[in-house]
């Protein structure tokens, strides 16, 4: 693979370079047939112009304090989403980072390079986590940290295994290899055969991660592993969803499906050799369970995740004070009351996230973000982002329907006089309008739209699990301490 090792190490990667690395020898199928090179397919072409925008801002000289530190090993500037927080100041700076990629698309594309790294950086800060299974596994995750950090690699991540059948554990499928797994150990490595969910942005990035969330049973020993491959490790294949950037007519009329279509991606093991270099955990449930909770990298990656989720609130709520403008219903107190709520529901995320900031605590010298207040967040956001866009689909009534059936409507000269006439609003002309309600069915009711709320309901686990995490993390003794505080008042005179 090419990728940024082509880069040198003193320069920050730009997109052109981010683009020709892509051309190397991925494995990715749609429609039955291999995808020659996903720069110029018009699957992923645009959501790898999209990635590579987001290289460009960052190495960009005029970003350069916003975007970049100091690498401790080689002095020169690299991504800040690789800053191992130690104070504050340095989650906040990894904020304003994320914030900056989050608004180049909108809060749309949810594993953009930096997500994974805030996973590596949590590894890395707590690396005698990995050392249980041997100090090898220690050092091999914090060099592949720094060569990440270093060499500006986007790594996509597959940690959850498939939905074939639930309700048997991994080594009792009908196939031991069918979770991915390890079916060999070599002098020099392990072979990985089986598949895992779901890789999103896999088919534009450097490197996979391999690794489980989900709780193992004894017996599972095999499918405990933590592993990087690159993208174009052989027997490795991506199987992609649909792509939605192929039913876009045009930019117009799918301004966002265009563009912004991150692909997400079931992941096939085939023999996959990986040597041990790049191995982190290896057989064991224990490790596997704690690089999740005895890390932060759980807590610096759903950092990420919650800063482009207010980013992309921000957008929304944009969107829809932009239609209420539009169709002259701004003022309408019945509008007003709706959107005070849309705005203190963003505001809440917004407080919640500075929160996660605020009361990050430092454990062994890392700064960790506050657990509860960061799955208060992600716990709620499952029913609060429907309820949310349901919200705007009642304040749009027809708005998104009442459309012509193309740009071409507005370009023919059959058809333009009526549209021009007949398509206005209160605030704009035709075209303005039509492409601001092109922009928010894209946004809600698109099946690109509709591919967005299962993955705010799902980016982060199921919503069960998180409110468990919840319970597990909150202050309860503080709760309760105040109901035995109440029972233990002294009586009072009737
Ligand atoms: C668009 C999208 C993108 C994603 N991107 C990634 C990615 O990049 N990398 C990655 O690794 N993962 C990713 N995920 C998340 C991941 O793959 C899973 O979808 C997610 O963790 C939920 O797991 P699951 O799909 O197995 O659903 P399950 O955990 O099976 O949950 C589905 C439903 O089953 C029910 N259920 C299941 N078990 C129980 C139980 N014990 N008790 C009660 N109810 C239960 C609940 O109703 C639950 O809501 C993504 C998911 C989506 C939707």
């Amino acid at each position: 693979m090419s990728t940024a090792q082509a880069t040198s190490s003193r320069l920050l990667r730009t997109g052109d370079e981010y683009l020709r690395s892509l051309r190397d020898g991925r494995q990715v199928f749609i429609d039955g047939e291999r995808v020659k090179d996903v720069t110029a397919h018009p699957a992923f072409r645009e959501a790898a112009r999209s990635i590579a925008r987001l290289y460009d801002i960052a190495a960009d000289p005029a970003n350069r304090e916003l975007m970049t530190f100091a690498s401790p090993k080689t002095g020169a500037p690299v991504l800040r989403a690789y800053q191992i927080p130690k104070t504050h100041a340095d989650l906040k700076a990894r904020r304003l980072f994320h914030e900056k990629w989050a608004e180049a698309t909108f809060g749309l594309m949810g594993r953009t390079p930096d997500h994974v790294a805030g996973f590596f950086c949590g590894y890395a800060g707590a690396p005698e986590i990995f050392a249980g299974g041997g100090q090898k596994f220690a050092d091999n995750v914090v060099k592949f940290y720094e060569r990440m950090r270093d060499e500006h690699l986007y790594v996509s991540y597959a940690i959850v295994p498939p939905q074939i059948d639930r309700s048997k554990p991994a080594h009792k499928q009908s196939d031991p290899a069918l979770y991915a797994g390890v079916v060999k150990e070599r002098d020099d490595g392990i072979v990985i055969s089986g598949a895992q969910q779901l890789a999103t942005g896999g088919p534009l990035s450097d490197w996979l991660q391999l690794a489980c969330i989900h709780p193992l049973q004894p017996g599972d020993e095999n499918y405990a592993n933590a592993v990087c491959v690159p993208i174009d490790a052989p027997g490795l294949k991506l199987y992609p969803r649909r792509p939605f950037a192929l039913g876009a007519r045009n930019s117009f009329d799918n301004p966002l499906s265009s563009r912004f279509d991150e692909s997400d991606a079931y992941v096939v093991f085939d023999n996959v050799f990986v040597p041990w270099e790049n191995v982190f955990i290896y057989r064991n449930p224990e490790i596997s369970r704690d690089q999740w909770w005895k890390t932060p990298s759980h807590l610096l990656g759903n950092h990420q995740a919650q800063c482009r989720y207010v980013t992309k609130l921000r957008f929304m709520v944009g969107l829809a004070q932009r239609m209420n403008e539009m169709t002259g219903n701004v003022a309408a107190p019945p509008v007003q009351v709706m959107m005070g709520e849309l705005a203190a529901l963003v505001s809440i995320y917004e407080a919640l996230l500075h929160s996660h900031e605020a009361t990050a605590t430092i454990v062994n010298g890392v700064l960790w973000p506050h657990r509860t207040t960061l799955y208060s967040a992600m716990a709620m956001q499952s029913e609060l982002n429907g309820r949310m866009l349901e919200m705007i689909r009642e304040l749009a009534g027809g708005a998104f329907i009442t459309l012509p059936s193309s740009l071409a409507d507005l370009e023919s000269p059959q058809t333009a006089p009526d549209m021009e006439r007949y398509m206005r609003s209160a605030s704009t002309d035709a075209k303005g309008r039509v492409a601001l309600m092109r922009l928010m069915w894209d946004f809600i009711g698109s099946e690109f739209g509709s591919r967005h709320q299962q993955y705010e309901k799902f980016y982060g686990g199921a919503s069960f699990l998180v409110k468990m995490n919840v319970n597990r993390y909150f202050d309860w003794k503080r709760a309760t301490g105040l109901v035995d505080q109440a029972l233990k008042l002294p009586a009072v005179e009737n």
